[in-house]
């Protein structure tokens, strides 16, 4: 009885991300296959794009959804079309750059599996200074792409082709701007020495807050709305309509601050 109460309390004192973290340690090989890595990577971005390919699949059938569309009716919703032929380009670059560029990342780095999960305030800290790394490494080369025009041409100009954003093209870009992302990503969470599972979530949220900004809608339950501090699909539009201008992904901050932010966001 002793014992079983022993159990009990101990069973209670494990954080509460112990279980999530006990289930992906039991399934290694995800940390090890890059094929799995890639595959993982490529339909958890198109699962998050998915409520958005139906809203602009339903947007001609029910006019109120325009009303959430950025721009309203005088940007109809994206075509069935145009949202294959993307996926398309994605998944080739899913095989030829990315998967390649995974499998050199995973033999580079031993992959540390500790047993103890973080508790839920170190996780929540993690992904934070992760995000706010990100978008602080994402600011800089977005800004570098843009003024040289080397760089714009050879790495940038394909993710410009898409003046009116969808949820796809958030990764819509050259294989060498992925790769470029991908480095950054895992930059900040290297630097914040966060734990594999606060890093899993934070790529996860990561993929996440990028479909949110290229989404072309804006929904009462979007980022922007619970928090102002952040950016938010509008602000992200307005970039892709003029060519400059509100630079970072996620947050306000770095565009506030070099005067780089767009005044009036386009509609
Ligand atoms: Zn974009
Ligand atoms: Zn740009």
């Amino acid at each position: 009885m002793m014992n079983d109460t022993c159990l009990l309390a101990d069973r209670y004192s494990e954080p509460l991300l112990q279980s999530l973290w006990d289930h992906l340690r039991k399934r290694q090989v995800l940390f090890q296959s890059p094929l799995l890595a890639t595959c993982v990577a490529f339909c958890v971005h198109f699962l998050f794009c998915v409520p958005y390919l139906v809203l602009d699949l339903l947007g001609s059938r029910f006019q109120w959804i325009y009303n959430y569309r950025i721009g309203g009716r005088a940007y109809e919703s994206c075509h069935i079309r145009r949202w294959l032929d993307c996926l398309g380009r994605i998944f080739f670059k899913y095989l030829t750059g990315i998967l390649p560029s995974i499998a050199l990342f995973q033999s580079l780095r031993e992959p540390s599996l500790p047993e103890k999960a973080p508790s839920c305030f170190i996780a929540l800290t993690d992904i934070i200074l992760c995000l706010l790394l990100f978008d602080t490494f994402f600011y800089m080369w977005h800004v570098l792409m843009h003024w040289v025009p080397w760089l714009f041409q050879q790495v940038h100009c394909t993710h410009h082709q898409n003046y009116e954003t969808f949820a796809l093209a958030a990764q819509d870009a050259s294989i060498a701007e992925l790769v470029s992302l991908q480095i950054l990503a895992l930059g900040s969470a290297a630097l914040v020495q966060c734990h594999p599972l606060s890093e899993a979530l934070f790529h996860l949220l990561n993929t996440y807050l990028a479909v949110e900004d290229h989404c072309g809608y804006d929904l009462p339950w979007g980022p922007i709305h619970l928090l102002p501090c952040f950016s938010g699909a509008q602000y992200h539009q307005a970039h892709h309509q003029r060519y400059k201008g509100n630079y970072a992904p996620y947050f306000r901050h770095w565009d506030w601050i070099f005067g780089t932010e767009l005044t009036q966001t386009a509609t």
